[in-house]
């Protein structure tokens, strides 16, 4: 593997800290963080995306649309949802332009999300003009509406594969998660997602107290019989209805605890999912995966390498932060790619070391997950 020193501060400023890192170019492990060696008082004008914590950034998700047709109870509103206007989303040429210049600065993998992706008028072309960049992985998480039909033009567009959110295998369950749509629908999605070479495919879970907590063994289950990965992701404060308690939150390490009653698990590392904010086990008997995403008990933010590009161009660096800078303004005031660059530097230089869900003066972020980009 070839690996490349880097180091960014070379002065003897007190407030330099972490040591120079070695920067591996691919699969790096998901908890092994690259970190360079930064000085805090001076954003960086040149290398990577880089913030005050030496973490790298190399992680985009883009969000290509705030509006979604299904309504689940953790993300948005039943009804009254105010979208934004169509003229306030980037178009596929501002997409593909801020695109490139992450590209430029060193992000290597993009995952299309919104909203639903799906529902968004030419995102095959969306697609295509992003995978056209030449990044590392492009992935996308869906409802998995419209796949049925779409997945074929995704993957000829040079969509690698999808993350098929489905929290229940109970249809009734599943319509009162979800609000709309059907199982039948989603179950049919992933095939489809299968056929036309989208793979692996994951299972998004969030899992509510309550509501479908029992199912863990099933939807295991159902994932190492047609070699589908799970992921349990834990309830975030995001749902636009501000109903988020604590006590709503199924901890990841119960459900790992429950699973190793059943199962001989063995822990991966990081593996070919760079970037992946899971932590994830195989199954003794070669059979399936699993993977946890636990920001809520085991934040991972230490070794965050994530920038979020909102549906408006908004950059938002975390998502529980309300801080953000919008790379939509630059490039409608004529705005060149070097000052899309500093926007980019900018926003990464600005992020915290951690999200703040666990301390009590932790307040919901404005924006809920279908705004943001899950
Ligand atoms: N509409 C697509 C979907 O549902 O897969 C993509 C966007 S959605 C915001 C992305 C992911 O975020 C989904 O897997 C969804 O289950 C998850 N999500 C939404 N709200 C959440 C919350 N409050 N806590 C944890 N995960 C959430
Ligand atoms: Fe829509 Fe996805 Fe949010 Fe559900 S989780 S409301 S499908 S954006």
């Amino acid at each position: 593997m070839t690996e490349t020193v880097v180091t960014l501060a070379t002065d003897a400023d007190e407030n330099v800290r972490a040591v120079p890192v070695v920067l591996r170019p691919a699969h790096h492990g998901a908890r092994s963080p690259q970190r360079l060696h930064v000085a805090r008082s001076e954003m960086p004008n040149e290398g990577p995306l880089v913030d005050t914590f030496g973490r790298i950034h190399t992680d985009l998700r883009i969000s290509v649309t705030d509006r979604c047709n299904f309504r689940c109870t953790y993300c948005m509103p039943d009804e009254g949802i105010e979208f934004a206007p169509t003229s306030d989303l980037l178009t596929l040429e501002e997409i593909t332009r801020a695109a490139k210049v992450a590209k430029q600065l060193g992000v290597r993998s993009v995952r299309l999300t919104g909203g639903e992706p799906l529902v968004r008028k030419g995102i095959v072309d969306i697609v295509a003009a992003i995978a056209e960049i030449g990044f590392d992985d492009v992935a996308m998480t869906t409802n998995g509406t419209s796949l049925t039909r779409l997945a074929p033009s995704l993957a000829s567009a040079g969509l690698r594969r999808v993350n098929v959110s489905c929290d229940s295998l109970r249809p009734d369950r599943f319509a009162a998660i979800r609000r709309r749509g059907q199982l039948a629908m989603t179950l049919a999605a992933m095939d489809a997602a299968e056929d036309a070479g989208l793979l692996p495919l994951k299972i998004n879970v969030v899992l509510l107290t309550g509501e479908n907590d029992d199912e863990v063994y099933d939807l295991v289950e159902f994932g190492r019989e047609k070699n589908r990965f799970v992921r349990f992701i834990e309830f975030m404060p995001l749902d636009a209805d501000g109903n988020w308690q604590r006590d709503r939150v199924i901890a990841g390490a119960d459900v790992l605890a429950m699973l190793e009653e059943r199962y001989d698990l063995v822990a991966l590392d990081g593996g070919g999912d760079d970037h992946a904010p899971a932590t994830r086990f195989a199954f003794s008997d070669g059979i399936g995966e699993v993977g946890f995403i636990n920001s809520v008990t085991e934040p991972f933010c230490g070794t965050c390498d994530r920038l979020r590009l909102m549906a408006d161009g908004s950059i938002r660096n975390c998502l529980f932060s309300d801080d953000e800078l919008s790379l939509r303004d630059v490039m409608r005031s004529k705005g060149s790619d070097d000052q899309l660059e500093q926007v980019f530097r900018a926003s990464v230089w600005g992020k915290l070391p951690g999200h703040a869900i666990n301390d009590p003066s932790f307040l919901q972020p404005r924006r809920s997950m279908s705004r943001i980009g899950g």
